[in-house]
């Protein structure tokens, strides 16, 4: 049954608690609750944006971007700004209502229009929305260990072929860190001998260690030192010394 719009005075089926039109219901309501601002926390280094306690890859690609051509590098930015918008938005609101995104980049992150879709009163209305993604860039924690030398073991390389075996060891880290962040080589010391590694972490200082058991003989020997507390518990650094025979 038809009534006048209790605020246009238009003839209307009646849209929402209020009985609007549907041009006062969509000026009145929202299909979709959005945030006038969504931030991200995104590291400037990695590229890699915060949900929670995890940080998350976006724009695979943008990793191997080194001898690119122009317009390539141009279609990557373009599709990585999608990833970025697309992953946060997933993470902050109920996207199946959304039907389309459109963004325009801006210096501290994009605006958005977004289109949103819902059934009222048997009826698909669409309603578009605007929102402001801000992009903080900061620095994650892996790469802020990474940038300060950050390091839980030590491989005290000794003994014969160590330049070979080091060379074996540098190609086996590209790869572990190329699976996880987290595992990266922070430095190569040469020394009388030798070379000392500075591992990440037990997983990378494993794996660097594997390529030394497969491909050669070696005496290995573990220690560990008190590098000080944290939250009230004793941290170690392990010290592993390799020696080829
Ligand atoms: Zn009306
Ligand atoms: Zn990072």
């Amino acid at each position: 049954m038809e009534a006048p719009c209790p605020n246009c005075g238009k003839d209307t089926e009646g849209y929402g608690p209020r009985n609007l039109c549907r041009d006062c219901f969509l000026q009145e309501e929202q299909l979709l609750e959005v945030p006038e601002e969504i931030e991200v926390e995104r590291c400037q280094h990695c590229g890699r944006i915060r949900q929670g306690m995890d940080w998350v890859e976006v724009g695979g690609e943008a990793r191997s971007s080194a001898g690119a051509s122009e317009s390539t590098n141009a279609e990557r930015s373009v599709r990585g700004d999608r990833e970025i918008i697309s992953e946060v938005l997933e993470d902050e609101i109920d996207t199946d209502k959304i039907s389309a995104v459109s963004f325009e980049e801006k210096s501290n992150g994009y605006s958005l229009r977004l289109m949103v879709e819902d059934e009222v009163e048997k009826e698909d209305l669409q309603q578009e929305v605007e929102t402001f993604l801000e992009v903080e860039k900061v620095q994650c924690p892996t790469c802020a260990r990474f940038e300060g030398g950050y390091y839980e073991y030590v491989i005290q390389l000794r003994g014969e072929q160590v330049d070979e075996a080091l060379d074996r060891m540098m190609e086996r880290a590209v790869e572990v860190t190329g699976d996880e962040r987290e595992n990266f080589v922070s430095d190569v010391e040469r020394r009388d001998g030798g070379y000392d590694l500075y591992a990440s972490n037990r997983e990378t200082a494993e794996e660097l260690l594997k390529v030394l058991r497969e491909g050669y003989d070696m005496e290995e020997k573990r220690s560990k030192e008190l590098v000080g507390r944290e939250d009230g518990q004793e941290v170690y650094r392990s010290v592993v010394s390799a020696r080829l025979v």
